[in-house]
C-alpha cells in the first residue's frame, strides 16, 4: 500500500469515532463479508461508522482520495453492492438504533438497522413499520428501493411510510429530505436506492398491527400445482388488503407440521398473514385449503417478531446466490406452465421460486409520487437460486437465466432491489422513462461526480 494512502488512512483514523480497518487488522475479514457468498471482495479500507460525523468524515475522505465507495447497510443486496475491491466500505452496521415515538406513531431508524431491530422496538407498542420478511435484511437498502412485506398490501410500501430522511450527500453535507425540505431528494430516495447520498436515519410512520397476527403456511401437493396456481392467481386478487397470501415453490424444508417423508419433496408452500380477527381470517383461508390437496398446514395467532424471523434460517448468510426477478402482468396459463417446468428442474434443494402478490395500498399511490413506479403489478416472479459450492455456479446460474428468459414475455419491469448485475439497460426497467429523467436530474444535483456508484446506478448526465 502506498505510503501516502496509509498516511491519509491514519488521518481518517484520528478524526474517526468508530473503527477504521485495513487488511490485517482484527475484524477486517468479518467486516468485509456480505450476505451473498459470491462476493469475496477486499476493500482497501473499511470505515465502521458509529455516528453521523463519522459518515461525513468517510464521505469526505473517499471523495478527496478518489476511492471507489461501497455503502453497507445490512449487506443483504443479492448483487453484492455493499462491498468492493480496492476502495472503501462505508459500513453503517454499528448504527442500528431505533427510537419509537408512540404519541406520533413514528419510528426513527438508523441507516444501518436491520428489520429485526425495527420489529423488536416498534412491537413494544404493538406497532410495526411496513418492510420486508427476513429479519436480518437491512432497512437501508430495502427502504431506499421500495420495501414490501406482509403488511404492505394494507399499509403501503416502506417508501410510502417514509416521512423524512437525514442524508449525507456526496459533498459531505448533512441535509434533511422530506415533503417540505429538499423535496426533489425526498422523491428520489423513495425508490432511487443509495444513489444520492448516505441515509443516516429514516423517520417512518408506524402501523398499529398489535403483537400477534393470524398467520401460517399451507403445504400444497406439487402434483396438483397447475390447478392450485390457476386457482391462486384468481382468488388472492379478490382478497381484502388485510390478507396477504404468497407462494413459494421449492423442496420442502423440515417443517415440524410436515410428515418426514415430505421433507425434501417438491411442494407449493402457501404462507399468509391476515391483519384482523382469526375467525374472519379462517373464512378467507378456507377456499385455499379446499382448492387442492395439502401435505399439511400450520396456522394460528403468532407473535409478529416470531413470524418475521421464521424464514431467516432458509436464507442465512454466506451461501452462493444468484437472483433473477421480474414483475408479471398476470399468472396466465402459459406462464404457469413455464413456471412449473422450471420448478421441476430446481438445480439445488435450496433454490426457490417465490411469487408474492403485490396489489393493494401500493397500487393506489400515484406512480409519480415516489421514484418507485411499478405499482399496479399483481405478482412478482423471483427466482432465488442458492447453492454452496463454487463448482455449481455455472449450472445454477444457467437455470436462473433460462427461466428468466422463458418468462420474459409475461413480464413488465422489475423491482430495483431484486436486480443482479444485469447492466445499465436493465436498471432502467425498474423505472419509467419519465421517472428515469427525473432521477438523473436529482443525481446531477446531489452527486454529479457519481461518488455513490456501487448500487443500481443512475449515472449523472455529465
Ligand atoms: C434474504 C432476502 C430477503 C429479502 N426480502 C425482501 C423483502 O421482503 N422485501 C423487499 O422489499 N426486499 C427484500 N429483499 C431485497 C432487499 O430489499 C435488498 O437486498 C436490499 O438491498 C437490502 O438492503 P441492505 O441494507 O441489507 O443491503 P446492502 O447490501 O447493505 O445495501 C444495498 C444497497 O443500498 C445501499 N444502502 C444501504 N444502506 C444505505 C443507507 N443507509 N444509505 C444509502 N445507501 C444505502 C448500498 O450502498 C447498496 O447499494 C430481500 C433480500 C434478501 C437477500
Amino acid at each position: 500500500m502506498a505510503d501516502n494512502k496509509l498516511a491519509q488512512i491514519d488521518l481518517l483514523r484520528e478524526r474517526f469515532r468508530g473503527v477504521v480497518l485495513v487488511e490485517g487488522d482484527d475484524g477486517y475479514e468479518e467486516a468485509r463479508q456480505v450476505w451473498n457468498g459470491m462476493f469475496d471482495k477486499r476493500p482497501l479500507v473499511i470505515a465502521r461508522c458509529v455516528a453521523t460525523s463519522d459518515i461525513i468524515e468517510a464521505v469526505n475522505f473517499s471523495r478527496e482520495n478518489k476511492l471507489l465507495v461501497a455503502v453497507k447497510g445490512g449487506g443483504h443486496n443479492s448483487a453484492g453492492k455493499a462491498t468492493c475491491d480496492g476502495g472503501i466500505i462505508i459500513d453503517l452496521s454499528l448504527m442500528r438504533r431505533v427510537n419509537v415515538d408512540k404519541e406520533n406513531n413514528t419510528a426513527r431508524v438508523d441507516g444501518g438497522a436491520l428489520l429485526g431491530d425495527v420489529d423488536y422496538e416498534t412491537q413494544l407498542y404493538g406497532l410495526a413499520v411496513s418492510a420486508g420478511i427476513v429479519s436480518h435484511t437491512g432497512v437501508g437498502g430495502l427502504a431506499l428501493g421500495g420495501g414490501f412485506g406482509w403488511i404492505s398490501r394494507k399499509y403501503g410500501l416502506s417508501v410510502d411510510n417514509l416521512l423524512s430522511a437525514e442524508v449525507v450527500t456526496a459533498n459531505g453535507e448533512l441535509v434533511v429530505a422530506s415533503e417540505t425540505e429538499n423535496p426533489d431528494l425526498f422523491w428520489g430516495v423513495r425508490g432511487g436506492g443509495g444513489n444520492f447520498g448516505i441515509v443516516t436515519s429514516f423517520l417512518f410512520r408506524c402501523a398499529p398491527i398489535g403483537q400477534e397476527v393470524f398467520s401460517g403456511i399451507i403445504a400444497k401437493k406439487f402434483e396438483n400445482a397447475e390447478e392450485y396456481l390457476t386457482f391462486h392467481q384468481e382468488y388472492v386478487r379478490t382478497m381484502p388488503d388485510e390478507m396477504t397470501v404468497w407462494m413459494v415453490l421449492r423442496k420442502a424444508p423440515p417443517l415440524p407440521f410436515l410428515p418426514e417423508d415430505v421433507h425434501g419433496q417438491l411442494v407449493v408452500l402457501v404462507p399468509f398473514v391476515y391483519l384482523g380477527d382469526q375467525g374472519q381470517g379462517e373464512k378467507l383461508l378456507q377456499p385455499i385449503i379446499e382448492a387442492t390437496e395439502s401435505h399439511g398446514m400450520f396456522y394460528g395467532m403468532s407473535p409478529w417478531t416470531a413470524w418475521q424471523s421464521g424464514f431467516d434460517g432458509l436464507v442465512s448468510h454466506g451461501a452462493r446466490n444468484y437472483w433473477k426477478s421480474h414483475h408479471l402482468k398476470s399468472l396466465s396459463p402459459d406462464c404457469i406452465k413455464e413456471i412449473l417446468h422450471y420448478a421441476e428442474r430446481l438445480p439445488t434443494d435450496e433454490c426457490e421460486i417465490f411469487i408474492p402478490h403485490m396489489e393493494g395500498a401500493p397500487s393506489r399511490v400515484a406512480a409519480d409520487k415516489t421514484a418507485f413506479v411499478h405499482r399496479s403489478t399483481p405478482f412478482v416472479l423471483n427466482i432465488h437460486t442458492r447453492w454452496q459450492e463454487k463448482g455449481d455456479d455455472e449450472r445454477c446460474m444457467a437455470w436462473a437465466r433460462n427461466f428468466h428468459d422463458a418468462t420474459n414475455r409475461y413480464a413488465h419491469g422489475v423491482y430495483v432491489n431484486f436486480l443482479s448485475d444485469e447492466g445499465k439497460g436493465r436498471v432502467r426497467d425498474a423505472y419509467s422513462e419519465e421517472v428515469w429523467s427525473r432521477l438523473v436530474e436529482v443525481k446531477d444535483r446531489y452527486d454529479p461526480e457519481n461518488l455513490f456508484q456501487m448500487n443500481q446506478n443512475i449515472e449523472p448526465s455529465t
